[in-house]
């Protein structure tokens, strides 16, 4: 059955960014999808909601806070969760920030390293604790790196979120490379989603209208639509699917 094809059942999958938002939203549709998944972010109040989440689905889960730019706690993390549910074969490496908008000229190194250090670093320490632990175990899996459409064009005014979410992109498809067959590795980049990150953009009137002119859907994205196209890649439903930059994005890079 093609539906088939979607279930995650049997799945350990590790969504790090899982407290809010898309992470949140992806972690919950794995396990609806019939994974057992373990969202990873800092603060450990909002991480209880998506694990509680998780529970009422029947899937299993753990509560671990962490921040992904640590690389000891990131390898613990993996022991843990291998320990406790089982090998981890799906990974969502979507924990992100952005907290520049505005002139190159003006930009502090501290802020550029930052943004590198989460965006970047954090997604590059996830993905090879996943990569070794598989390839020790002769096993197979799916990454998914949550870049942006400002990895495949750019953002304006958002010089270093654009440069490391394109970065993503080279991970993605140097990794898709390397790991095949075992592994497949793709990128997902949402256009403007309903979450925290944009609540700024989207309250000031100005700037929705010219972000919304620039969206062919009209529209920002629900974190649901983004979750529905992570469980899409990281399923079955996507195994002849690998490198890929796969847009949810409204239209907006088509452009
Ligand atoms: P969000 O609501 O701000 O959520 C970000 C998540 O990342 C939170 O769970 C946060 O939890 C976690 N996080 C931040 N820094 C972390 C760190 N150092 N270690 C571990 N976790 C960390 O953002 P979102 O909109 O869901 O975005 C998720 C991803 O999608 C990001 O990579 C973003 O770049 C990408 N994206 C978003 C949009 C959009 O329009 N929203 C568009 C394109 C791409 P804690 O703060 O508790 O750690």
């Amino acid at each position: 059955m093609a539906l088939d094809r979607f279930s995650l059942e049997g799945s350990v999958a590790v969504v790090t960014g899982g407290s809010r938002g898309i992470g949140e939203e992806t972690a919950v549709a794995m396990a609806e999808a019939g994974a057992d998944v373990v969202p990873v972010a800092r603060s450990e109040d909002a991480l209880r909601e998506t694990t509680e989440r998780i529970e009422a689905t029947g899937s299993e889960t753990l509560l671990f806070p962490q921040d992904v730019t640590d690389r000891e706690g990131i390898e613990r993390l993996f022991e843990e969760v291998e320990e406790r549910i089982g090998p981890v074969d799906v990974l969502v490496n979507n924990a992100g920030v952005n907290p520049y908008f505005g002139s190159t000229n003006e930009l502090d190194p501290e802020t550029w390293e930052h943004i590198f250090a989460v965006n970047v670093q954090g997604a590059f320490t996830c993905a090879q604790q996943f990569g070794r632990r598989i390839a020790e175990r002769e096993g197979t899996g799916s990454l998914v790196n949550v870049s942006s459409v400002g990895g495949v064009v750019a953002l304006p005014y958002q010089t270093p979120y654009t440069a490391s979410k394109h970065a993503i992109v080279g991970l993605t498809k140097s990794l898709a490379v390397e790991w095949a067959p075992d592994i497949r590795v793709n990128a997902l980049a949402p256009g403007y989603v309903k979450t925290e990150f944009t609540a700024g953009v989207r309250e000031n009137e100005s700037i929705r209208e010219d972000i919304l002119a620039n969206i062919p859907q009209d529209r920002f994205a629900d974190p649901e639509e983004v979750a529905a196209s992570a469980v899409y890649l990281a399923s079955d439903a996507a195994s002849y699917v690998t490198g890929e930059v796969h847009l949810a994005d409204g239209g907006m890079a088509a452009q």
